[in-house]
């Protein structure tokens, strides 16, 4: 896409999600890049629904077994790929663990970088020069904008993905979740939580 200057295409790597964001791309580049309401309705599906479920497939996963945990903080990518996801735009992916006291957040200050295997498209406020600057410069006033207050405690880290790297954020598992089972934790993971610009929320408070 234009403003992804720095983009890198790969012609081995063609997942499932790869094809799908191939075609997305082609169909956009087609019309003219999003000037339609139909086009409109593709982006928000692939900023919403399907890619963000492919990245809380990952969290569930993470959340119920520990050893796919343990490598998937050691090695992003890798345990990505064991879920069947990888491709344009994740060539290599850090997982980063949220805690209790630990909030870690992802922006792209040079452009609009961003995990799509897991994550699908970055969303409007993702690429907005707004956010982009002051993730930076005052993330805890982002964060408290966006509906994450945080407590003092808490230690906010801000990480600025390229082309090369990008991130992914492991939220903490809820309370009240201890016997869900991974598909219904799937439909708790939020996309923003993955960003690190929210939590999961208790089960209570979804319903
Ligand atoms: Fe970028």
């Amino acid at each position: 896409m234009a403003e992804d200057h720095h983009e890198h295409h790969h012609h081995d790597d063609q997942s499932p999600a790869a094809i799908r964001v191939k075609a997305l791309e082609s169909l956009l580049i087609e019309k003219g890049i999003v000037s339609t309401d139909a086009i409109d309705a593709v982006v928000e599906t692939y900023e919403n629904d399907i890619g963000p479920m492919n990245g809380a497939r990952v969290v569930a996963h993470a959340w119920v077994d520990p050893d796919y945990r343990a490598r998937l903080l050691t090695d992003g990518t890798g345990a990505i790929a064991e879920l069947g996801f990888w491709g344009s735009q994740g060539a290599e992916i850090v997982v980063l663990e949220n805690t209790r006291t630990v909030q870690n957040m992802v922006v792209c200050t040079l452009c609009s970088c961003y995990p799509w295997p897991v994550l699908g498209l970055p969303p409007t406020w993702y690429k907005s020069a707004a956010y982009r600057s002051r993730a930076v410069l005052e993330p805890r006033q982002v964060l408290r904008e966006m509906g994450l207050d945080l407590e003092e405690s808490v230690e906010v880290r801000v990480w600025d993905s390229t082309a090369e790297t990008r991130y992914m954020v492991l939220p903490e598992r809820p309370a009240g979740t201890e016997k869900m089972n991974e598909d219904e934790l799937v439909a708790l993971v939020s996309r923003d939580s993955m960003v690190g610009v929210a939590r999961v929320r208790e089960p209570a408070a979804v319903r």
